[in-house]
């Protein structure tokens, strides 16, 4: 191949033989029947076999080719925009035809655009392909009639050098997973038998699909255990603590830790006891309590003589973490500080001595933590709430900047979004898991609605009497473009709309492009109850915790996600009041706003509607965009495939312990070199 095609197929990563071979078909094309003409419906992918009754060029707003054809069960017109003499010459009447592509109803009846076609024989039979024939990723310059023969001629090599390839997988293995070898799955993707099932290659279910979507998911399970490896293969400090400090906090609260909390908080404490680094995720729905339990793991390593960070994704959480852990650990004579971008100058060297002497114990702020000049003196604990708004690679990122003299600090993350055990297993299996997965007693339910928002002034008119019964409502705008100045604007308008229907009400207003100092202020005084109705955008999403408010309206709900929702809703339903959410649509709905409307009226379980979120959006949504990002699959899909996860793990332990050897090749296959993205 000359360097300029070589350049070309650069572009879709092919640059190996080995490349080509795992460049994927997206679908399938089936051109082993002749569809009669008379068959034919709008929308079809056909082959149609028949004779010219007539060729001729049309003069209308452009010059272009007709040509019609006939087999007898109805006619068809061709229609071509570029042709030349010859071609036209060709198309003569009588000839015989045989061409492939789209139906479309034009204005005569059915017709074909630009179809790819060939002059048959009349006499010798001509046989159709017998085979589906594969769409390829394809991108400029590189087309489906360039990478079919290259692919064929890959494949022709696999076959006669099949050592070339290797087959990771034990061979008993595949046989008790019923999967095929991977030389043999490639041939019959890139080149479907005759006989394949066609219905399950275009679902992507069939054996050879499944093997090496296996094998991918594998390969991403692998990488992040080995990643984990790495980081473990460090020590941690031995954080040994009695628990004093915890038992004194939990002696001053007014209720009890639940019994989910208390079991995690022991598997944490057991992990800060170790010389490894803790990688710990806990994941735990909307309201369960996780920031308690972030607090005792603080204690227990402030106990044991050592500093914590805690990470918070805004300035508006990490203030809220600032609030209630100054009011917990205040009594216990334990230094809080708090680094966030905003700080002034001298404040900021003022904190980052006070960090760097090991004054602090626990220092609560955003990414400002880990920027540079940011010196501790003793870190033992890093915490990282609300993950989620992280994404893997600064997970990953902030694990090395903890890195330090040889050690690494103990890592716990929380996340609010649950995350489905077989997601986890690709996504998270650098981390062990911990499940809160029980709510404080005493929690009244979130009774939640659907409205049409021809039902809206009704709305309005539950709020006011509500907030006059002394509750508090949240009305949160969403997106209507993606424009956070529209978002702020339709807020502001919303604001402005309600405030003058409901005049008897205090009204304010917090959006994301308001000052922070403002929206804290904005924040503080809905806590302190001097606000009945706060109007937000969906800045107030993640974490804000405001248990006397009980009411929550969104509107335009379908434009959300459904763990943004859950997030949304998980804002009400805190204290002990009876909650009401009220989800505000415009129809008509899609199928897909439908379903997720009505998952989150029936269900308050999160790890429910995580599912839901995986079946209905994919894992995208329920990871977050970033981190989706990190996950580039080539076959598998990961709400398809859920039910190969399973074997992975036990797969994985298998390569682990008895081919370990197999397993940095395995993820290179299908990580490329971005697998070493744990040394960022
Ligand atoms: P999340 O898990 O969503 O971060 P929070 O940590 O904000 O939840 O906790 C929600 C509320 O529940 C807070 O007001 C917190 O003080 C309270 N809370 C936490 N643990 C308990 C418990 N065991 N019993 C009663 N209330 C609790
Ligand atoms: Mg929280």
């Amino acid at each position: 191949m000359g360097p300029r095609a070589a350049s070309r197929l650069a572009r879709l990563g092919l640059r190996t033989v080995q490349d080509l071979l795992f460049h994927l078909p997206l679908r399938y094309q089936d051109r082993t029947r002749i569809t009669p003409i008379g068959a034919l419906r709008p929308g079809d992918q056909a082959v149609i076999e028949g004779v010219i009754e007539l060729t001729q060029i049309q003069y209308a707003k452009r010059r272009m080719l007709l040509s019609r054809v006939s087999d007898g069960s109805g006619l068809l017109t061709l229609r071509f925009f570029h042709f030349n003499a010859a071609q036209h010459a060709a198309l003569a009447r009588g000839a015989r035809m045989r061409c492939f592509g789209e139906v479309r109803a034009g204005k005569s009846g059915l017709e074909m655009i630009h179809p790819e076609y060939r002059l048959i024989n009349h006499d010798a039979i001509s046989p159709v392909e017998e085979r589906l024939t594969p769409i390829y990723p394809a991108t400029e310059g590189v087309h489906q009639q360039t990478l079919r023969p290259l692919t064929q001629q890959a494949l022709r090599l696999l076959q006669n050098y099949p050592e070339s390839l290797h087959e990771w997988l034990p061979e008993t293995l595949l046989h008790e997973l019923q999967l095929p070898k991977l030389a043999d799955a490639l041939l019959c993707v890139h080149y479907p038998p005759p006989d394949v099932s066609t219905i399950l290659l275009e679902k992507g279910e069939h054996p050879a699909q499944r093997r090496l979507a296996f094998e991918e998911l594998l390969a991403h399970h692998l990488s992040l255990r080995e990643l984990r490896g790495r980081v473990q293969r460090h020590p941690a400090p031995v954080l040994d603590a009695s628990g004093k400090l915890m038992a004194a906090l939990l002696s001053h609260l007014p209720f009890h830790l639940t019994p989910a909390q208390q079991r995690v908080i022991g598997e944490i404490r057991h992990d800060l006891a170790r010389a490894v680094p803790m990688l710990r995720l806990v994941q735990g729905d909307v309201g369960c309590g996780k920031t308690l339990v972030a607090a005792c793991a603080a204690l227990h390593a402030i106990e044991a003589g050592w500093q914590v960070a805690l990470m918070a994704p805004t300035e508006l959480l990490a203030e809220q973490h600032l609030q209630n852990f100054t009011r917990w650990l205040a009594p216990l004579d334990i230094k809080v500080a708090t680094l966030t971008g905003r700080l002034k100058k001298g404040a900021r060297a003022d904190i980052t001595a006070r960090i760097q002497s090991g004054e602090a114990a626990l220092v609560i702020g955003t990414h400002a933590l880990f920027q540079e000049g940011v010196l501790f003196h003793k870190l033992g604990l890093v915490i990282i709430d609300e993950q989620h708004r992280f994404g893997v690679h600064q997970r990953l990122a902030l694990r090395s900047k903890g890195f330090n003299n040889g050690r690494y600090p103990h890592q716990l993350i929380m996340t609010a979004t649950p995350i489905p055990r077989t997601l986890a297993m690709v996504a998270y299996a650098d981390l062990d898991s911990s499940v809160i997965d029980q709510l404080p007693p005493g929690r009244m339910g979130i009774e939640t609605s659907v409205i049409s928002d021809t039902r809206r002034a009704q709305v309005v008119e539950r709020v006011h009497q509500a907030c006059r019964a002394g509750r508090q409502a949240y009305w949160v705008c969403t997106l209507i473009e993606e424009s956070e100045m529209l978002q702020c604007q339709a807020a502001q308008d919303t604001a402005a709309q309600l405030a003058a229907a409901l005049p008897d009400l205090r009204i304010a207003l917090v959006h994301g492009r308001m000052k922070a100092r403002e929206k804290d202020e904005i924040m503080r005084r809905f806590k302190q109850g001097e606000i009945d109705l706060l109007v937000a955008t969906t800045v107030i999403e993640v974490g804000v915790d405001v248990p006397n408010a009980s009411l929550m309206i969104i509107e335009n709900a379908e434009r959300l996600g459904l763990a943004q929702l859950h997030q949304l809703r998980g804002r009400v339903g805190r204290g002990t009041a009876q909650s009401h959410c009220a989800l505000i649509y415009h129809a008509p709905l899609s199928r897909y706003a439908t379903a997720r409307l009505a998952a989150l009226r029936d269900t308050r379980d999160g790890f429910e509607i995580a599912r839901k979120d995986l079946e209905l959006r994919g894992p995208g949504e329920v990871l977050g965009t970033r981190q989706a990002g990190m996950l580039q699959l080539h076959i598998a899909d990961l709400a398809r495939d859920q039910h190969l996860l399973p074997q992975i793990e036990h797969t994985a332990e298998l390569l682990l312990n008895s081919y370990p050897a197999h397993v940095p090749p395995l993820i290179r296959r299908w990580l490329g070199e971005g697998a070493q993205y744990g040394e960022v």
